[in-house]
Formats: structure tokens, C-alpha cells, sequence
């Protein structure tokens, strides 16, 4: 059978529609789905150290208690008591909200859809960091809108590289719709804005008038339960801020949400119920009740604990194992490690080998608009337990040698 299959419907697709297709990386993770794969590739948090007994309890009692209401539909703002339940979620983090100013949606991915949906013209510039969250790429794109990226190192987004790029799109006649960024524990880079970065990004949104997205889905996953001061908190007025249950709780149950100046909640509400009507009413519910009568933050804490000791198992792992012209961040929460790999290494070229040799990794292109990250590699310490995790990078580390033994066979060849 033939490997390209014409599609005939091409010619009635939005033009949003007809560039999207699915990666060739996609095609490798199905088989990097095998159970002999070791898979560092996906960000999936560890569900199975949820108390099921209490999840069940919490289900049943909403079921029975609740029936009628759970089950039926909800608002397009979200649940009242849901909202004023994850303003104590934010509170934790010490960013003031108000349940009013909260948009219920389906998963953090939602709220960024959302927001493409509303700020962006086919064209329109965005600014994030690079590499950027994939999923908040993916959904720029499709409105059409063009990211472009600035730079970050082990301390964050670069202040004066966000002002460059300001300077530079508006001497060009444009205007910067939003700037999305994850400050704490990013996804992908697994680094963090230190706090003057904050103060002067906040700083830097009033003097400039620009509108900050701050995706915050691992801000209460940090090893030492260190707290930083959200965007949110430092400049309300200039910042949309997007919430997730995923990594604290669940991700099955996807419940996100926005928190955000009263004229944008108020068209984030009406673009909500024209995608859904809204959020699943039922797994409101179940929201509400674990975090009103559950220890969630025992279980946030055991979630760091758990995550703490598979970062340092892949950490001491890459210390051990791979070759020393390869460079990695170290993350001091979140999911994931950032790795460098030698030079002329290209990680989308090598991931077909690297899955024969059975563990997977994301290409760091996935997290560029550009094709920048060919030499980049996005490690998860989320999923697998610490041995697997150490096996992974061990066969990865194994791949790695011989790709770099064939560079220097090549270069010597060259002479
Ligand atoms: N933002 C970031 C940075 C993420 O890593 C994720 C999950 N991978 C999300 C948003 C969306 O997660 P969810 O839709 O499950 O809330």
C-alpha cells in the first residue's frame, strides 16, 4: 500500500486546517509505546500514586449527593464553589484571585486554545520562549498566529531579549498580541525565572503594555516546596494566567482554568460556551470535592517527593553515562531535563535508532516554531520508575557514543 494517501476533502479545509498533519515523530511513538520501550518522551504525571480509595469515595459521594446537578449542565464560567476552590490552589502559590475573575475549562490546553482564539489574526505575532510548551505552539498555530521566540537560560526568559523583540516587531510596524511563557519549571526547558527576571518581566509588561500569559501547570511541584512570586501577582492587570488539576491531581478529570482582567474573563466566558456550552459538570464536582475534603496538599507534597527522587535518578544517571560534550539543565521541580547534545548531533535523526535501542525522548524541534532544537533533546523523569528511568539513559547514553564515535570517523576522514 501506497504511504501517501491523497486527501480529498483537502480543498474545503480552512486554510488554518491544511498545513496540520501529524508528525513523523508521532508515527515513532507508537512504537516507543511498546512495553520494552523506555519512554522519557511523554509528560504524564504518575496517577497511580493517587489514593483511589478517596478518589472513589469522593466520586461516589458526588454521585449520590449530587446527582442530578452533576449530571446535568453547568455554566459557561465554571462551578461558583469549583472557582473559589481553585482560588485556594492559587493562594497556595500566594497569588490573590477572585472566583468571579475564574474561567473553568478543560484542561490548561483549553485555556490556550481559548486564548488563541481570541487575541489572534491569522498572521499575528506572539512572543514565547524557546524551546516553548508544544501543545501551546500547536494551538497558536492554529489560529494562524506566528510565534516568535525569545531567548532564555538557566535562570528563565531573558528580560532585555523580550524587550529586543518588542523593540524590533513594533519598529517593524506590528504589534506583539501576547507573550505566553511558563515561568516556573518550564516545559521543556525544566528551568525557572528567578525572581528579579519576575520583577523586571512584570516591570517591563506595565512600561510596555504587553499581555503576559503565564502557564503555571508545575509551580506547586517544586522539590523543596520553594514558592515564587507569579506573574499574576506581580502585574494582574497585564497578566492572563492559566491553571491545571493535571499535575497536581488528574489529568483524566481536565479540569484548567484562566484567571484574568475582567473584560478578557468576560470574552474568554462567551468563547467558552460557543466551544462547549461547558466544562463537564460531573468531574466539576469530583474537582470540588477532593479539594474541599481531601489532603491535597499532602498529596502535592508526596507528588514532589516522588518526582524529587526520579529527577535525581536521571540526573546522577546523566552524570554518569553520557558522553561529556553533552550539557543538561537541573531542574529543581517539574517534569523535565533539558539536554544538549555533542555537536552535529541531530535528535530527530537519531530518534528512529534510539527507539531500536529501546527508550524514547522528544526532539527538541518539536518545541521550536523555527526548526531551531535539531541539537536538543527533552528528557521526562515523570513516568517510569527510578530504575527505568537510569536503564533509559543508559541506553541512551549507549546510542549517543556511537553516534558520536561515527562524527569523529567522519571528520577524521575528512582529514
Ligand atoms: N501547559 C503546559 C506547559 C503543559 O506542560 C501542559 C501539559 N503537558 C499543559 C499546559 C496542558 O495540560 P492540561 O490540558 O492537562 O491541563
Amino acid at each position: 500500500m501506497s504511504e501517501i494517501t491523497l486527501d480529498p476533502y483537502v480543498s474545503r479545509y480552512a486554510t488554518r486546517a491544511r498545513g496540520m498533519g501529524a508528525s513523523e515523530i508521532r508515527a515513532l511513538f507508537a512504537v516507543a509505546s511498546r512495553p520494552e520501550v523506555v519512554s522519557l518522551a511523554g509528560g504524564m504525571p504518575y496517577t497511580a500514586a493517587l489514593d483511589y480509595d478517596a478518589v472513589a469515595e469522593v466520586t461516589d459521594a458526588v454521585v449520590r449527593e449530587h446527582g442530578p446537578s452533576a449530571l446535568q449542565y453547568g455554566g459557561g464560567q465554571g462551578m461558583p464553589a469549583l472557582r473559589a476552590r481553585l482560588v485556594e490552589v492559587m493562594a497556595a502559590e500566594e497569588t490573590a484571585a477572585h472566583p468571579d475573575d475564574v474561567v473553568v475549562t478543560t484542561g490548561g490546553q483549553q485555556a490556550l486554545d481559548l486564548l488563541g482564539k481570541l487575541f489572534c489574526d491569522p498572521g499575528d505575532i506572539v512572543l514565547a520562549e524557546g524551546p516553548s510548551y508544544v501543545g501551546a505552539l500547536g494551538a497558536f498555530s492554529a489560529y494562524q498566529a506566528r510565534v516568535l521566540h525569545v531567548d532564555m537560560d538557566a535562570d528563565g526568559l531573558i528580560p532585555e531579549a523580550v524587550e529586543d523583540r518588542l523593540t524590533q516587531v513594533r519598529a517593524a510596524g506590528r504589534t506583539v498580541k501576547f507573550l505566553y511563557t511558563v515561568p516556573t519549571h518550564q516545559n521543556p526547558a525544566g528551568v525557572s525565572l528567578s525572581v528579579t527576571r519576575r520583577l523586571a518581566l512584570a516591570e517591563l509588561a506595565r512600561r510596555h503594555d504587553l499581555l503576559v500569559v503565564e502557564d503555571n501547570p508545575y509551580g506547586l511541584l517544586d522539590f523543596k516546596g520553594e514558592v515564587r512570586p507569579s506573574l499574576r501577582s506581580l502585574a494582574p492587570e497585564h497578566v492572563v494566567y492559566v491553571g491545571t488539576l493535571s499535575k497536581i491531581f488528574s489529568p483524566g478529570i481536565r479540569v484548567g482554568w484562566l484567571s484574568a482582567p475582567g473584560p478578557i474573563r468576560d470574552k474568554l466566558v462567551l468563547l467558552k460556551e460557543t466551544a462547549d456550552l461547558c466544562q463537564s459538570n460531573l468531574t466539576q464536582f469530583v474537582a470540588e470535592r477532593w479539594l474541599g475534603t481531601q489532603p491535597w496538599q499532602a498529596q502535592v507534597a508526596a507528588f514532589r517527593e516522588l518526582y524529587r527522587e526520579r529527577c535525581e535518578a536521571m540526573l546522577s544517571e546523566m552524570a554518569a553515562e553520557l558522553p561529556s560534550s553533552c550539557t543538561w539543565s537541573v531542574p529543581t521541580g517539574g517534569f523535565f531535563v533539558w539536554l544538549r547534545l555533542p555537536p552535529a548531533l541531530d535528535a530527530g535523526e537519531m530518534l528512529a535508532k534510539a527507539i531500536r535501542a529501546r527508550v524514547a525522548y522528544v526532539p527538541g524541534s518539536a518545541f521550536h516554531a523555527d526548526g531551531q532544537g535539531t541539537g536538543e533533546v527533552r528528557l521526562s523523569f515523570c513516568l517510569p520508575p527510578p530504575e527505568r528511568i537510569r536503564e533509559g539513559v543508559r541506553r541512551l547514553a549507549e546510542v549517543l557514543r556511537e553516534e558520536v564515535e561515527l562524527v569523529e570517523a567522519v571528520y577524521r576522514g575528512r582529514g
